[in-house]
């Protein structure tokens, strides 16, 4: 991912979806069918879930070996560290260089939900240390990418704590221990992001490195507010209002969230003078609603028009 992105050309701009494995045999095969006609929107790469404590991690690795074999696609397997063994580690590693896939986002993982207090493990506690087992057991072999937070970091319930000035440090840190790239939790406050690349461009171990915005596109008003929740995004008020207008509205909504994403995209773009190179879409599975950003998106759609063909979509019902 590291060269794939460091390959292009100077105002060349990429798109990356994120996908969760299916729980079942027939999501499979409609994931499947969705991701073969995705392509068309020509994505730099693909992400696969990793399920909490290792729980999807059969799924998760079938999935990323389909993306990577199958499909063709250069495929990030997402691997959590805590709240786990060394063992189902070491499978997922093997597995993914057995599948080819040379891409791993390195993350620490939540607590489990019925605990109180974070109790780290002994063997990994922090993201990093994922990091370093990488590095320590395959050398360069993969490329490795780690979470970032425009708006802080937090844990539990309690985000009086939330500052990404916080988290810098540990950042750094992952960033020193071999990360190649940065992903970033979903966010709808552009002024935070912009707020974030600058403070990391102002450490100068993370002036150069690949920061990829995540986003999340809008289709109902009940996910929105949800995902925002669990991910304690802020919505900013102005962008509240109007969703609050015409809340019941599914069609309004979708098209409302292409807008306040496309303003997302090109204002980051113009304030950020073109440093970020790529956008990545946490699809929920979903192809519509990506599509229909990348195709409002002026900044996202000589992408598009750089692919052959642009197959008919399905219908969008979500995935078992
Ligand atoms: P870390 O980088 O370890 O940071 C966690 C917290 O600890 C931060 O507050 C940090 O400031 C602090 N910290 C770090 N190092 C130290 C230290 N040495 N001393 C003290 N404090 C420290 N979860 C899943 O279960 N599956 C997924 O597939 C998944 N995908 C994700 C993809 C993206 C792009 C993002 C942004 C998150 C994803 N998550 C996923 C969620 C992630 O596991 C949680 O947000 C988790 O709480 C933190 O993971 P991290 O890798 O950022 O942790």
């Amino acid at each position: 991912v590291k060269q794939k992105i460091a390959a292009l050309k100077n105002d060349e701009k990429f798109i990356s979806f994120e996908f969760f494995p299916p729980k079942t045999e027939a999501g499979f095969r409609n994931l499947y069918a969705r991701l073969q006609r995705m392509l068309a929107l020509n994505p730099l790469f693909v992400t696969v879930t990793w399920g909490a404590g290792g729980s999807t991690s059969e799924k998760s690795l079938d999935l990323a070996a389909t993306c990577q074999k199958e499909l063709g696609l250069t495929t990030i397997l997402h691997l959590t560290c805590t709240n786990t063994n060394k063992e189902i580690i070491d499978k997922a590693l093997a597995r993914a260089k057995e599948n080819g896939i040379s891409n791993i986002l390195a993350l620490r993982g939540d607590p489990p939900r019925a605990e109180e207090y974070w109790t780290p493990n002994c063997d990994f506690n922090y993201a990093v240390d994922l990091v370093r087992y990488i590095k320590e057991q395959y050398g360069d072999y993969f490329c490795v990418g780690v979470a970032g937070y425009p708006e802080g970091h937090v844990d539990g319930l309690d985000n009086t704590l939330q500052d990404p000035q916080k988290d810098l440090p540990y950042l750094l840190e992952k960033v020193e221990a071999g990360a190649d790239f940065i992903i970033t939790q979903l966010f709808y406050d552009v002024d935070k992001f912009i707020s974030y690349e600058n403070l990391l461009r102002s450490v100068p171990q993370l002036k150069e490195i690949a920061l990829i915005p995540g986003l999340m596109p809008v289709t109902t008003f009940k996910v929105f507010t949800r995902a925002t929740r669990l991910s304690h995004a802020t919505i900013p008020s102005d962008i509240l209002t109007k969703f609050e207008r015409i809340g019941a509205d599914d069609d309004q909504v979708k098209e409302l969230g292409v807008q306040v994403l496309t303003n997302i995209i090109s204002t980051i773009n113009q304030r950020t003078e073109g440093r970020i190179k790529g956008y990545h879409f946490y699809t929920l599975n979903l192809e519509k609603a990506v599509a229909s950003v990348v195709e409002h998106s002026s900044v996202l759609l000589p992408i598009l028009n750089a692919t052959a063909s642009n197959p008919a979509r399905d219908n969008d019902d979500a995935i078992a």
